[in-house]
């Protein structure tokens, strides 16, 4: 008999590929070397933003003796997010509809906890960011898989409709989405909210809908961006400032409930969001992080220069024979293995000192995904290598 949970035990085998990759690959053999073209995981490769920094530095200092005390979801914070979400989103959010959170994880798993009862269902598309899986599974629910459609990675509304069932309560939607950087259009999301009426109608009890949005400011080329809180009531948005400061080690970030949800089934989310919190370990922010987050609220990494980066990237990858998906936010390229054998290529990047990340952790083995977080002489140094692995495996 094991002695950890089931639901560990299930979590830990959908986590494992993750964990093989980062601890104990020959990526984990390499990791940090300044040698190697490191496009694996979002992380930065440059310092960090200035700004950043001097608020940290700033609010780390004590100014009254209760500084370090134990700070939850405090008013004083919420109320600055629920004013500058209602700009963004052009919604009237009301302090008590921000949870601010550890980050979109933490965001993540207090959706869960308060809309999830063990065995029900939550559908999410694939390829996914590989976390969801596990994390459903860690909250003792039922994930339900479904795949994006044709070469773009569309929502398929027919598939999500058809994996609805009875016990379906969450469906799950990431724009702009990781790992194929699209980001689905209003007119998209709302035939998603009509299905989702139609369907909550026809079970009859309401599907929630999580709108998982870390990138939601790092987009191209004005690119336009519709949250589904906009246009699905029943919506919750987890948020991360993890993304756009490109400091993912350092934890602030927001669930969020759509303003346009009826006022009871909001009340009662607004008063449950500090069990859950609790309930899940203390998922609020340090303190530090939620002082400085007026500071840290404007700023954002530099779009001009990761738009240079990706149309460098993706035109020379092209030219290299990739067939390349441009994506319209996030900091990811998504491409396919040259020869169809994610397995080969990614052993032959490897042996050059190129890491890219696996698409078998997404759900698709015959694809890669590229974090252009990487450094430019990073970049520089791969591009050779990246035309020279596609040609000797095409031969
Ligand atoms: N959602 C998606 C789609 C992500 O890609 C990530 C991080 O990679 C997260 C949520 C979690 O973000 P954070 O680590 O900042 O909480």
């Amino acid at each position: 008999m094991s002695i950890t949970s089931n639901r560990v035990r299930a979590a830990a085998y959908s986590f494992e590929p993750i964990r093989q990759f980062y601890f104990y690959s020959r990526y984990a053999d390499r990791r940090g070397d300044p040698d190697i073209c490191d496009f694996t995981f979002g992380n930065p490769h440059e310092m960090p933003l200035p700004g950043l920094v001097e608020a940290i530095r700033h609010y780390a200092v004590p100014h009254n003796k209760d500084w370090f005390a134990y700070r939850a979801s405090e008013p004083e914070p919420q109320t600055f997010m629920a004013e500058r979400l209602s700009q963004e989103l052009s919604l009237s959010f009301e302090p008590a509809d921000i949870a601010l959170t550890n980050g979109a994880m933490a965001a993540i798993a207090v959706a869960f906890r308060l809309l999830l009862d063990p065995g029900e269902e939550a559908i999410f598309s694939l390829p996914a960011w590989f976390c969801y899986e596990p994390m459903l599974l860690a909250a003792d629910a039922v994930p339900r898989t479904v795949r994006l459609r044709g070469d773009r990675f569309d929502l398929d509304l027919s598939a999500i409709e058809a994996a609805i069932s009875p016990r379906t309560r969450l469906v799950i939607i990431n724009t702009p989405h990781n790992p194929t950087g699209r980001i689905y259009s209003r007119d998209q999301l709302t035939d998603l909210a009509d299905l989702l009426n139609r369907a909550s109608e026809r079970i009859g009890r309401r599907i929630f809908l999580l709108s998982d949005e870390p990138y939601r400011r790092i987009r191209f080329d004005n690119h336009d961006f519709t949250s589904p809180a906009a246009v699905y009531p029943w919506t919750v948005v987890a948020y991360s400032y993890g993304k756009v400061l490109l400091a993912p080690g350092q934890r602030l970030g927001y669930l969020a409930l759509s303003p346009l949800m009826p006022s009871s089934d909001k009340q009662a989310l607004q008063s449950s969001l500090f069990a859950a919190q609790m309930a899940l370990g203390w998922c609020f922010p340090n303190a530090v992080m939620q002082y400085a987050l007026p500071d840290l609220e404007g700023l954002s990494i530099d779009m001009h220069a990761l738009s240079a980066k990706r149309a460098w990237m993706t035109e020379a990858l092209e030219r290299a024979g990739y067939e390349v998906l441009r994506p319209e936010g996030t900091f990811y390229l998504f491409c396919k293995c040259p020869g169809g054998d994610g397995g080969r290529f990614w052993d032959a990047l490897a042996g050059r000192d190129v890491f890219v990340m696996p698409g078998s952790v997404m759900g698709v083995p015959d694809h890669f995904r590229i974090s252009l977080t990487a450094s430019e002489p990073m970049i520089e140094r791969s591009l050779p290598v990246f035309a020279e692995v596609a040609q000797a495996i095409c031969d």
